[in-house]
């Protein structure tokens, strides 16, 4: 897939003509999230046999990529190029499962009809997609996990809800909140927004919303004691704008990033938290920025910058204005000097946001990327 990017990334280069050209390379965000416990010795699942036989392979890969960028840069003719990540990475030793969390403080219910309790009791014994994961990589059924791509895992992740517990045996008349996706989210069951709602807007919401904040703030690790959750955010505390409302009604992050909600799955396992299978890295706040061109400070250490002020930054290097509107702002501290005296920054009051609603995108095209997020976790 490397092999391929980068020949067609470098034949576009060639081909056109082109005032900004922008390349996404997401293999090493795949292999660190399946394989970072091949150069991570203190990673629970590094098996020095099987470093020793995929480790090199690994290297390899960021090697061509390392080249493949040097060509690129050679490529752009002396163009500014920017390279930035939209994360960084880390390891993940534990993950939680939200929903148990949930109903095990009875935020959740499950119904009562003879399928649901007839899920429920194997579940209870432990016969849980976890378990099945086990028993599929046991009998070599897991190699076709990577080779299937996201279509086939999108489709196993229905089967492996149809046949384990899943949100469709949940008691929505009983239930006032529930977690979608890999990141933390929440969604409080509110009445007139779910098909089956029964929190009411207002003073129920709001006082449920901060009743599982504190909770997740108070929780700690059943074995060691350690805090778990520092950051939890009502929807509107890290949001803003005109679509806030389709945020989740909560977001948290773990204190310790080497553990990990996952919601890819309703219920994953029948304990909370659990250790980390399928993936040993996941993603970090801080990424990487690097500036090579003209425009930028040689030598210098860019600092803390948000990946916001990456696109005005972009807007700016290439002499158009910046919308007053958009999120971020242009990092002229990692801006050579002069090219900032002779380019002040310019600003406009284009509307951003009125544009965005009336997608220009087929609805098979909108359809087709929100799979794709789902597939990955990012939308609930
Ligand atoms: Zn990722």
């Amino acid at each position: 897939m490397l092999d391929f990017n980068l020949k067609v990334t470098r034949y576009l280069m060639k081909a056109h003509q082109w005032d900004l050209f922008f390349a996404h390379f997401w293999g090493t965000d795949r292999a660190q999230h399946e394989l970072w416990h091949l150069f991570d010795e203190q990673h629970p699942n590094h098996d020095r046999d099987e470093a020793a036989l995929h480790a090199p392979r690994l290297k390899g890969f960021y090697s061509m990529l390392d080249e493949g960028l040097a060509r690129m840069v050679e490529d752009a003719g002396g163009a500014n190029v920017l390279i930035a990540s939209d994360h960084g990475f880390g390891p993940i030793h534990r993950f939680f499962s939200i929903n148990i969390w949930l109903m095990e403080r009875g935020y959740l219910r499950l119904r009562n009809d003879p399928l649901s309790a007839f899920k429920r009791f194997w579940f209870s014994i432990g016969f849980t997609p976890v378990l099945f994961y086990r028993l599929s990589m046991a009998l070599g059924l897991a190699r076709h996990r990577l080779a299937g791509g996201f279509h086939s895992r999108q489709r196993m992740q229905m089967l492996l809800n149809r046949f384990f517990l899943s949100l469709e045996n949940v008691d929505w008349s009983r239930t006032v909140a529930y977690s979608r996706g890999n990141y933390g989210q929440i969604y409080i069951n509110v009445k007139g927004r779910e098909p089956f709602g029964c929190v009411s807007e207002g003073a129920q919401y709001e006082s449920i919303r901060q009743e599982i904040k504190d909770e997740l703030l108070a929780t700690t690790h059943p074995l060691t004691g350690e805090q778990l959750f520092d950051r939890v955010y009502l929807r509107e505390e890290i949001y803003e704008g005109p679509y806030v409302e389709e945020a989740p009604d909560l977001v948290f992050l773990p204190k310790d990033m080497k553990n990990k909600a996952l919601g890819t799955l309703d219920f994953t396992s029948n304990r909370f938290v659990f250790p980390v299978h399928g993936n040993s890295g996941d993603h970090r706040m801080e990424g990487i920025l690097l500036g090579i061109g003209d425009a930028f400070k040689q030598d210098h250490h860019f600092g803390s910058l948000s990946i916001l002020d990456v696109a005005p930054t972009v807007l700016h290097l290439l002499g158009l204005s910046v919308p007053r509107q958009m999120d971020g702002r242009v990092a002229d501290s990692i801006l050579k000097r002069d090219f900032v005296d002779q380019n002040p920054v310019r600003y406009s009051d284009e509307q951003l946001l009125g544009r965005a609603r009336g997608s220009a995108l087929s609805r098979e095209a909108s359809d087709e990327i929100r799979r794709r997020l789902e597939g990955i976790g990012y939308v609930g």
